[in-house]
């Protein structure tokens, strides 16, 4: 009952605890996904921002860069002598060296130099012949310059594209301003070395110049906004033309479009109005994931700790409960006095308190020390197992006949025990063990015997009875016949008995009776069978025996019973009959030859021995 409870309740248990682990489980991966998007999202941001940075800085670089040329050329006398004289030098081909030099020596591959005189008028361009023309109209940049000449560096609009431009004023010796000089340089390298880190750029001019760049150089346009790159990537121009530059360009610090984290730095001028944007593009997969490793390790660290802290945890409970069960059927099986043996037939393999209380014993090591089995105990008797019965073994032979009582005889330190017997099988995988009870009868088979023995035995005379008599002659005739051996039988009655009882009273008659017993018994052979057959009547069955050697022996008793001095009495005879089977013989013909022997030994005169 117990047990079959405690198998619903687990069951229940182990559902809960399934329905409980899939939603953990379920919750948990939701959790794991939701921080992986919040960490994804966090690490989307610091690169966006990293990125700008990087864009800020190089812009930066780039700003000082282009100012510090036009400064250093500034300190060259051959312009300050130029422009003061109108010396006979080929301005535009020192400008073109010039430039060609940056091309060959430095990372500016696109630097534009110009000289400008006093009034406005460009004396000398390094990327073209045109000179002489004014820009004083033109420009109001050249015109702020002539008004208050000072170094003006920014970032700007022309005809040609969107570029960083310095504009330096040269001085004579007395300080006199003698014109300026101007320095173009463009976002070529930025974009460059973005590249190097693995950022693609498309820098783009703000759609308001359009109709500024009219001698624009690389002639790209998407959605109005012209390109400054030179070649640009025709992948990244691929996707900004698929959704349009205004998805780019707009305030949010960064987007995920195809494998791309993209963002959009902004290109001001002095005054915060804007010129263009760096559309800055970088693969998703470039961009480190170590914080969400990290958090995956974590996870993945505690999630088997958990796990392993859970195995552990039921494990624990189970081999508690293994414990527990285990221990709740030994002691059921150690609260009965039967002895309870689980067995292979070969040797025990387990067994319970009775058993070892029985057998004195510590454990079963002791035990197998001493025995091989407990069928070594056995008494070998009739009504009682042996350790092997019709050449098989005991418990098999007990187990394939459960029908029958079974009992064994077992001798223990010089004592006899009585044992019933059960079999079963045990129901374990290999289905090879087995469970021997045996449960103690000593007691009821002693008692069961005494009674059988009495109901055979002679109040009086303590010899068989008549009915031990009836059961043996059946018995022996049967052998006799079976094994064709000589049966005899002889009968004697006491003489005059009637006169001893009269003479000397009837305790006297029960002590001769009892001392006549007393000496024929000790006459007869074991396998003799002597019984009081009535009052002074009394029979011995004589098996293998003759009827010559019988009537040897009824002689021999005969003269022994005449000798015997039996106080008061004076002398006592006894009559005899002797008689051997013969083959057509029944018990009763049997019995009423020997009778009529008898009779005859008494008509004769009586203390004689008569054999038909
Ligand atoms: P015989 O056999 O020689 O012919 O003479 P008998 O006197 O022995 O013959 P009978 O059969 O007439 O007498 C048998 C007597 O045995 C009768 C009975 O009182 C006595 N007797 C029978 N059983 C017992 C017994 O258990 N105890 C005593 N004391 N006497 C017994
Ligand atoms: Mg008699
Ligand atoms: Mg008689």
């Amino acid at each position: 009952m117990l047990n079959r409870n405690f198998k619903i309740n687990n069951q229940k248990y182990i559902i809960l605890l399934f329905i409980a682990g899939i939603l953990i489980i379920l919750f948990t991966m939701k959790y794991i996904n939701n921080k992986i998007e919040e960490i994804k999202q966090n690490e989307f941001q610091k690169e966006a921002i990293s990125i700008k940075k990087e864009v800020q800085k190089l812009q930066k670089i780039k700003m000082t860069d282009t100012m510090a040329i036009p400064i250093a050329l500034s300190y060259n006398t051959l312009f300050q002598k130029y422009l003061e004289h109108k010396i006979n030098v080929n301005l535009q081909k020192t400008l073109k060296k010039l430039s060609f030099s940056f091309r060959k020596y430095t990372e500016y591959k696109n630097v534009w130099i110009q000289v400008i005189d006093k009034d406005g008028v460009s004396l000398a361009r390094s990327w073209t012949n045109k000179t002489n023309d004014s820009l004083y109209k033109l420009r109001k940049d050249v015109r702020d310059m002539i008004k208050s000449p000072k170094i003006m560096s920014r970032i700007s609009v022309g005809k040609f594209t969107l570029s960083f431009k310095s504009i330096v004023p040269i001085f004579n010796d007395k300080h006199k301003f003698l014109g300026m000089i101007e320095v173009i340089t463009h976002f070529n390298s930025i974009i460059k070395k973005l590249k190097k880190e693995g950022i693609e750029t498309i820098v783009l001019a703000d759609k308001k110049y359009k109709s500024q760049l009219t001698n624009n150089i690389t002639h790209t346009f998407i959605d109005d906004y012209y390109v400054v790159n030179f070649n640009p990537n025709k992948d990244i121009l691929k996707l900004i033309k698929e959704k349009g530059v205004n998805y780019f360009v707009n305030d949010k610090n960064y987007k995920i479009y195809k494998n791309y984290l993209t963002t959009t730095y902004l290109i001001k001028d002095i005054d915060g109005k804007i010129l263009g944007y760096y559309i800055l593009f970088k693969q998703k997969k470039f961009i480190s994931n170590e914080t969400i490793n990290n958090f995956i390790y974590a996870i993945s660290f505690f999630g088997s700790l958990i796990i392993l802290i859970i195995i552990f945890i039921i494990i624990y409970k189970n081999k508690l409960n293994i414990e527990n069960q285990k221990k709740y059927f030994e002691s059921i099986l150690d609260s009965t006095r039967d002895i309870i043996v689980v067995t292979n037939l070969k040797r025990v393999i387990d067994a319970n308190k009775a058993f070892f209380k029985f057998f004195k014993v510590e454990n079963l090591d002791e035990f197998r020390k001493n025995y091989n089995c407990i069928c070594d105990l056995f008494v070998e008797e009739n009504g009682y197992l042996s350790k092997k019965i019709n050449n098989k073994h005991w418990i098999k032979y007990v187990f394939n006949n459960p029908n029958i009582e079974h009992k064994v005889k077992i001798l223990l330190n010089d004592k006899i025990y009585y044992f019933s017997v059960r079999v079963s099988k045990l129901n374990n995988e290999n289905n090879k063990l087995c469970t021997v009870v045996l449960s103690d009868i000593t007691q009821t088979e002693v008692y069961q015997k005494k009674l059988e023995k009495l109901s055979i035995t002679d109040a009086l005379t303590n010899i068989g009875n008549r009915e031990f008599f009836n059961q043996n002659i059946k018995k022996e005739i049967k052998r006799a016949k079976r094994y064709k051996t000589p049966l005899s039988l002889l009968m004697f009655d006491l003489d005059f008995f009637k006169k001893v009882n009269d003479t000397y009273g009837h305790d006297v008659g029960d002590i001769v009776l009892k001392e006549i017993s007393k000496e024929v018994k000790s006459l007869l052979r074991n396998i003799d069978l002597f019984c009081r057959y009535g009052g002074e009547e009394f029979m011995v069955i004589m098996p293998e025996t003759s009827l010559d050697k019988a009537i040897i022996l009824a002689q021999r008793i005969r003269k022994s019973i005449e000798k015997l001095e039996i106080h008061p009495v004076k002398q006592i005879t006894i009559s005899i009959g002797v008689t051997e089977l013969k083959e057509d013989d029944t018990i009763e013909t049997f019995i009423k030859r020997v009778d009529n022997a008898l009779y005859k030994s008494k008509e004769n005169g009586r203390n004689r021995v008569t054999s038909f």
